[in-house]
């Protein structure tokens, strides 16, 4: 499907920064939206219904993918997670950019429905590091971390598949790094084309 807006997805296990980088950049960049997703995991400390996520019961994800509410779901680490379709649709057809804070499964989806999405890995710059920073985080139960740290094996190996990896050592470099990929997809001919028609139209090309 041919949409106007920049679809942005960036994956990541457990750990690696990906929700304090995507706060980073949301930060400095006022032109991204950011998709809440539905899940059926319990809410941490601090997260609120409606800004982390949509917390909602087993049974009523079941019914959501049953009405094909969801672009895309996944089972990750033992809870279900999902992307609004109407949300994310009707943004990127009023040519505002999205930013999908997903699993590699689901960002595999998306690509399958949205080709010029922009997939975004981020990895830790070690297995210790990845470890020190879940259990620092002090949100999850030692056999929650232990799962998480666990699945990040097969997750990091999808890698791969992704068109930008970026290594998250140092936060500012990485912030750096996202603001980069973000706004070098900006600069690609259809999106400029979109963005500065009256310059293109002034040209006359
Ligand atoms: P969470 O999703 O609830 O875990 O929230 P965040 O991961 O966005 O942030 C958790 C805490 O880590 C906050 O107090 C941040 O200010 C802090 N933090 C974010 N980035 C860094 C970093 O690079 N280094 C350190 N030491 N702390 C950070
Ligand atoms: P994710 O969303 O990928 O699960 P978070 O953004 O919650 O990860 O980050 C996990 C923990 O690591 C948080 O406590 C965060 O503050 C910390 N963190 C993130 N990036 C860095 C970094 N570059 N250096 C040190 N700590 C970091
Ligand atoms: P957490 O419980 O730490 O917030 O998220 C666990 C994992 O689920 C992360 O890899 C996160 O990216 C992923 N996730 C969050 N929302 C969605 C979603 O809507 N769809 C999919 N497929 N994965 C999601």
């Amino acid at each position: 499907m041919e949409m106007p807006g920049n679809l942005y997805v960036v994956a990541a296990p457990s750990g690696a920064g990906k929700s304090s980088l995507v706060k980073a950049l949301l930060e400095v960049d006022s032109h991204l939206n950011v998709s809440v997703s539905h899940t059926t995991r319990q809410p941490r400390g601090q997260e609120q219904h409606g800004r982390e996520y949509f917390f909602i019961q087993p049974d009523e994800f079941k019914a959501m993918i049953e009405r094909g509410e969801f672009v895309e779901w996944a089972a990750v680490h033992g809870n279900h997670y999902g992307t609004s379709r109407g949300v994310i649709e009707g943004l990127l057809t009023q040519g505002k950019d999205v930013l999908l804070e997903i699993d590699w499964q689901g960002a595999l989806q998306i690509r399958k429905l949205f080709p010029a999405a922009v997939l975004i890995f981020i990895l830790p710059p070690s297995w210790e590091e990845l470890e020190q920073r879940l259990r620092r985080r002090g949100e999850d139960q030692a056999d929650v971390i232990a799962t998480r740290l666990e699945n990040a094996r097969t997750e990091v190996a999808q890698a791969q598949f992704f068109d930008y990896v970026i290594i998250n050592a140092l936060f500012e470099t990485a912030v750096f790094d996202l603001k980069t990929v973000v706004h070098s997809q900006r600069l690609k001919y259809a999106a400029q084309r979109r963005a500065k028609a009256a310059v293109f139209h002034s040209l006359g090309i």
